[in-house]
């Protein structure tokens, strides 16, 4: 996980790049950078450890109205400066974050390597920027980023800015979330709604597959293929501390207070379901448990009262090598 901003509008991208940020910290914090469009330059900082230390050396008086930002959890690469986000082309024209795994990077390298690419992170992420180059030579920054996006393999959020255009941040979305807030004369690209909740509610959340072409005063949605997609954005109610961690001291602690009523909502949204589904009348001789992190350790507390009780074998698989085994699934095996 990460956490990604973009800004275009006509205020300090500066502050709202770095607070953006710190609204996004718990979605990693080992590094983290931004690039800011001034003067028809790039200027980029980035450092590892807390958002607290990239502030210090991002200059005060740096006046920029456009620009993206990034909270790395690394996958790829230690966490360090150089691998902190966001990454560039050779040119130092275009920048890129991202958050997810682009599983085919070793092969775009190699190709990207033989046609001249210079690349300085150990990230997957890097691939992103030099591909984009690549494919933005002659066809230009908008088209060369469709083309890039198609060549991708895994899960991304991205979000692009290029001197060739720098009035808008061009974003992709799959399999990791991404949201456009849509201000008055402002528009905001991030991972999770607070990060710009003080801004503006009017919200549009970028679906798997589409691609978004984000400026000041407008927002064009597309999908990979490149067909234009109508769309209309919501008004999200929450406040920030809502959308934040409602009064309490961590995440954790709010997410635990939280499991009563989320237990509750997710039934009564899903009764129908519940009440209707005949998963209850089959008699499965298996069952598959997959998940992450504490949802696996509940998983295996899963497995013991399943084997105890319903006597069903229960196997617990880690979500993120499940995809890549070949397991024993028959239509006999409740997932
Ligand atoms: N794979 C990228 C990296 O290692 C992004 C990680 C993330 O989404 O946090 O830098």
């Amino acid at each position: 996980m990460c956490g990604i901003i973009g800004y275009i509008g006509n205020k300090n991208a500066r502050t709202i790049l770095l607070d953006g940020l710190k609204r996004l910290e718990y979605r990693g914090y080992d590094s983290a950078g931004i690039a800011l469009i001034t003067e028809n330059r790039l200027k980029v900082f980035k450092k590892a450890g807390k958002i607290s230390n990239l502030e210090s050396i991002v200059p005060q008086e740096l006046s920029s109205s456009v620009g993206i930002g990034h909270t790395r959890w690394a996958t790829h690469g230690k966490p360090d400066d150089v691998n902190a986000h966001r990454h560039t082309d050779c040119s130092g024209k275009l920048a890129v974050v991202h958050n997810g795994i682009i599983e085919n990077y070793q092969e775009l390298k190699k190709e990207l390597e033989k046609k001249g690419h210079r690349f300085s992170s150990s990230t997957d992420t890097e691939v992103i920027a030099h591909l984009l180059e690549e494919e933005a030579k002659n066809k230009g920054f908008v088209k060369g980023f469709f083309s890039a996006v198609s060549k991708l393999k895994g899960s991304f959020a991205i979000v692009a800015i290029s001197l060739e255009n720098p009035d808008r941040l061009l974003c992709a979305r799959k399999d990791s979330p991404l949201v456009i807030g849509i201000g008055e004369g402002e528009s905001f690209v991030a991972s999770d709604v607070p990060a710009f909740l003080q801004f503006t509610r009017k919200v549009v959340f970028l679906e798997d597959f589409q691609i978004a072409i984000v400026k000041k005063d407008s927002v064009e949605i597309y999908e990979f293929s490149g067909k234009r997609i109508n769309f209309s954005p919501v008004v999200v109610q929450w406040n920030l501390a809502q959308a934040e961690k409602a009064g309490f001291k961590h995440f954790m602690l709010k997410e635990i207070y939280e499991q009563p009523r989320a237990v509750a909502d997710t039934i009564s949204a899903n009764k129908e379901l519940f009440l209707k589904n005949d998963v209850f009348d089959k008699n499965f001789n298996k069952i598959q448990i997959v998940a992450c992190g504490t949802s696996y350790y509940a998983g295996l507390v899963g497995k013991f009262y399943f084997e105890t009780f319903a006597r069903i074998p229960t196997e617990v698989d880690y979500a993120s090598e499940y995809r890549y085994r070949n397991p024993v699934v028959d239509k006999d095996t409740l997932v």
